[in-house]
């Protein structure tokens, strides 16, 4: 009698824990500030709340718009490998069935194993959970156990809708969430960066990169004669190199640099991590992809653009005064090394000599 009475106790506590582990789960899932924290929670609080073997995430990402928004955040798609997208919600059939219904049973690798790819060994038993918000499927959760009767076809699954209805709301506010600040950020007709993101970024960086002992560039970008080729080729034609020069420039910077647009038809990049001399190529190369090719344009055919640049660096031990003045007199000497480029007759690179 005793004995059952204990081990109901040990049951009754076991619940409870179980319970109270949840609730952090729920709490940590739903309190998710970022894109990048949710997934955080799901590959790894997720993961070892529920004692999981694998759990991969697959969002449908119809016209490649959330790879669009990893790019924007900076994620590097290496730091979540268990990430996955499809291209449309009929991608993510299963059996030849649209998902609308959790799946839950054995593992059948004709079925899953495209969901479970690239973990380390594949599961013997399986959920998968549809992530639906308003009839829209926003992709599948997916859950794999080694033990093959921790998933089984008879078990209940109100657990397991409960946490893809969390997931899904959750998903769906960061997303919308990171869009709107993208927004925030974004210069309409260009799509990169505006002015307040590039001020804001620089400081951050600076503040790292004093932190972490490397060097960063700043190069102050404007496009020659832009005048002429509005006088030329209209304001909508001037508009269309302003974004053509945006995309070529932003093709030869990394995923770690910022490219902004500070105004008219000048444009402001950070390069991180780079010494003077690689920041040079660089500036180069850039300045090459804009005068080598000439740009065509929808109304008024072919125009020849070039640009000056004007770079100026913070080597790796800089560490004096205030961050907000070091960025200000970074930006004022890369500006003042674009005067030069002005002046000694455009498209050229020049170079503030001090450091
Ligand atoms: P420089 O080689 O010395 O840089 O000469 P510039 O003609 O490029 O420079 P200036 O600063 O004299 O002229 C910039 C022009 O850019 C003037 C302005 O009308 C035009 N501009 C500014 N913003 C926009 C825009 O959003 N779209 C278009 N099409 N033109 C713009
Ligand atoms: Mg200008
Ligand atoms: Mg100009």
């Amino acid at each position: 009698m005793r004995a059952q009475l204990q081990d109901f106790i040990n049951e009754a506590r076991h619940n409870q824990d179980i319970l109270n582990r949840h609730q952090t789960l729920d709490l940590q899932l739903i309190g998710a500030h970022s894109f990048r924290e949710l997934i955080q929670h799901i590959f790894v609080t997720l993961a070892s709340i529920c004692e999981l073997d694998q759990v991969t995430l697959c969002l449908v990402n119809t016209q490649h718009n959330l790879q669009e928004m990893l790019a924007d955040l900076k994620i590097d798609r290496n730091e979540f490998p268990f990430l996955l997208f499809a291209n449309s919600e009929s991608d993510l059939q299963l059996g030849g069935k649209p998902l609308r219904k959790s799946v839950v049973s054995a593992y059948d690798a004709e079925q899953h194993h495209s969901l479970f790819a690239p973990c380390f060994e594949m599961p013997k038993s399986v959920a998968i959970i549809p992530l639906i918000r308003q009839t829209k499927l926003l992709g599948c959760l997916n859950l794999g156990s080694k033990d093959s009767e921790r998933f089984t076809a008879d078990m209940g699954t109100d657990f397991i809708e409960r946490l893809g209805s969390i997931i899904a709301i959750c998903l769906e506010n960061v997303i919308n969430s990171e869009r709107l600040t993208q927004i925030g950020l974004t210069d309409a007709l260009t799509n990169v960066s505006n002015r307040r993101c590039v001020e804001q970024r620089m400081l951050e960086e600076i503040a790292r990169a004093r932190r972490q002992h490397y060097g960063i560039a700043c190069m102050y970008l404007d496009i020659d004669h832009f005048k002429k080729i509005n006088d030329i080729h209209g304001h909508q034609g001037g508009d269309e190199v302003l974004k053509e020069a945006a995309k070529r420039i932003k093709a030869e910077l990394r995923l770690s640099d910022t490219i902004g647009r500070f105004g008219g038809e000048e444009f402001v990049v950070l390069l991180i991590n780079t010494n003077r001399e690689n920041a040079r190529h660089v500036a180069e190369r850039i300045r090459r992809s804009i005068a080598d090719k000439s740009f065509l344009l929808s109304m008024t055919g072919l125009c020849e653009v070039t640009l000056s640049i004007g770079i100026a660096s913070l080597s790796e031990d800089h560490n004096l005064g205030e961050i907000e003045n070091a960025a200000q007199s970074l930006l004022l000497r890369a500006d003042r090394a674009l005067y030069e480029a002005k002046e000694q007759g455009r498209n050229c690179v020049r170079e503030s000599v001090e450091d």
